[in-house]
This record gives C-alpha cells, sequence and structure tokens, in this order.
C-alpha cells in the first residue's frame, strides 16, 4: 500500500495510458476493473467489511465509484442505469441499507441492529437525480444511512455545479461511511487504501496547477488560485449555471457535468475544474 505515495521525489502522479476494452486509460479500467498500473507498482487489495452494491448514473469513465471495484474486488458489484442488469429482485430489508442523505436517513450508530447489516447499496449520481434508483422496488423500503461527519474541507477537484455545499465524490462518501462504520462496529477496518486512485489523481491535478503557476510566475503574472479555493470554485459553479441557461431557457438539468470534463476521450484527472 505504501504504493499509494507514488508521488514522492522526482516521481509523477501521471500513470501511462494503457489500452484495455477497447479504449485507453490511465490508472485503471473502469469498464473490466483492471487496475492499469505501470510495472512495479501495487495497488491496494482491500477486502471490505460489508458488501457495495453501487447503482451507476454518470457514465463510467467519470465515476470515483468505480475505483472501488479495482480495488475490492471481491466485495463491490456495479449496477449500471439504465436497467441496472444483475441486480438481484429483492434485497433484505435487516441486512441491506441504502447510503442517502434525507431526512429519515440515520448515521451507523443510530441504527437498529447494526450487526446485521451485510451490504451498503451506493447510489452513484448527483443527490438530485437519485429519486429514480432510490425509488426502484428493491430499494424503496430500505432504510438509509448517512455520513455522520461530513469532512470540513473539499477534496474532489470537480465542481458540483448545483451543489454549494461540500461536494464528495463518491469513492470518498464510500471511505468514509466505511470509516465510520468500522467505528461504530468497533473493527480496525481502515478505508484509506480505497483513496489509492483518488489521492492519486488528485495529485495530478495539483502538479498540473504547479506547472500553471510557475508559468504564471515566469511570465510575471499574480498568483492564481487552486481548484480548491472556495471563491474560484463559486465562480465557476455561477459561469456554469449560466451558460446551461443560456443552452436551455428555463429547463435546467441538475447536475450536469463540468463543461470542462464532458469530453468522451478526455481523462479525468487532466480536467480542470475551470478551464481558464
Ligand atoms: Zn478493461
Amino acid at each position: 500500500m505504501a504504493a499509494a505515495s507514488s508521488t514522492s521525489e522526482g516521481e509523477t502522479s501521471a500513470w501511462p495510458r494503457v489500452r484495455c476494452c477497447g479504449k485507453s486509460y490511465s490508472y485503471y479500467c473502469p469498464v473490466c476493473y483492471k487496475s492499469l498500473a505501470p510495472p512495479g507498482v501495487a495497488i491496494p487489495d482491500v477486502t471490505l467489511p460489508l458488501s457495495v452494491a453501487v447503482m451507476l448514473k454518470d457514465g463510467r469513465q467519470r465515476s470515483t465509484a468505480m475505483h472501488a471495484p479495482v480495488l475490492a474486488p471481491r466485495d463491490v458489484r456495479v449496477y449500471e442505469h439504465p436497467d441496472y442488469a444483475g441486480l438481484p429482485e429483492s434485497f433484505d430489508a435487516e441486512n441491506c441499507v441504502v447510503a442517502f442523505p434525507s431526512d429519515d436517513a440515520v448515521p451507523w450508530t443510530a441504527l437498529d441492529g447494526l450487526a446485521r447489516v451485510r451490504t451498503l447499496i451506493l447510489i452513484d449520481s448527483p443527490w438530485q437525480q437519485a429519486q429514480k434508483a432510490l425509488a426502484l422496488p428493491q430499494l424503496a423500503g430500505l432504510r438509509r444511512v448517512k455520513i455522520d461527519k461530513p469532512p470540513a474541507q473539499v477534496q474532489f477537484w470537480r465542481v458540483a455545479a448545483h451543489d454549494s455545499a461540500g461536494h464528495l465524490s463518491t469513492i470518498e462518501a464510500l471511505a468514509l461511511l466505511l470509516k465510520e462504520h468500522a467505528a461504530a462496529t468497533g473493527s480496525n477496518f481502515d478505508s484509506d487504501p480505497l483513496l489509492f486512485f483518488f489521492s492519486l489523481m488528485r495529485s495530478r491535478i495539483l502538479e498540473y496547477h504547479d506547472r500553471k503557476e510557475e508559468r504564471r510566475e515566469r511570465e510575471g503574472l499574480a498568483p492564481g488560485r487552486t481548484p480548491f479555493d472556495p471563491e474560484r470554485r463559486d465562480r465557476f459553479r455561477r459561469r456554469f449555471i449560466q451558460k446551461e441557461r443560456t443552452a436551455a431557457p428555463g429547463k435546467l438539468k441538475y447536475g450536469k457535468p463540468l463543461a470542462a470534463a464532458t469530453g468522451e476521450e478526455e481523462e479525468e484527472a487532466q480536467a480542470e475544474p475551470d478551464p481558464t
């Protein structure tokens, strides 16, 4: 797991792109969940305390939820919108819960029969678009859990256009939920390795930013803002919403992908939240 810090001296978080399942990807293949690590780089092999079912709405290539089946292949299943093929006909309401921050959701510590929970269902879509998945007969009657202590600091580079509150990527939400689950059940499960690719991609965004800053300095320009700067994120969000209104007046699409990261072939980690 030491490979998580493969951004140490002289190294870069960029991995060469490798072809898999008909396209080329860095880091891992979001179709067959194979790691595409360069030779000599070991990726974590995680055993989760719960089975995880991912209800995938966003594209595979953009979704950080796809890190989970790569890092914990034995415990994660992905079911894809719109037909969610392979989804079990029903889940047992006793031992399956849905992660979703609705009013009736509770943290693990307030969940009755916590020890019996075996499966966690994750909805990988902007929260505003999750209602369709939540209404599936398999999910409708299940209890909901939520993160007890969301982090104060945003780590995710992508800006959610319609979510001005703190924004967590799906893999961060999963890691945090499993961390809180471990605390609530007294287990010593370590969820940090689930953030292996997330940390790598984040490093890459920051390296990209640093290179841009060096360029600005050479050109005598004032320092720019980091991709995590709240003001910069707000500015980007406003501009994005404005663009959306112009494109389809009166018809706002919640959680639409970033303008900067909608290219099919574009690699997520390279996409800057703000293209300027
Ligand atoms: Zn593949």
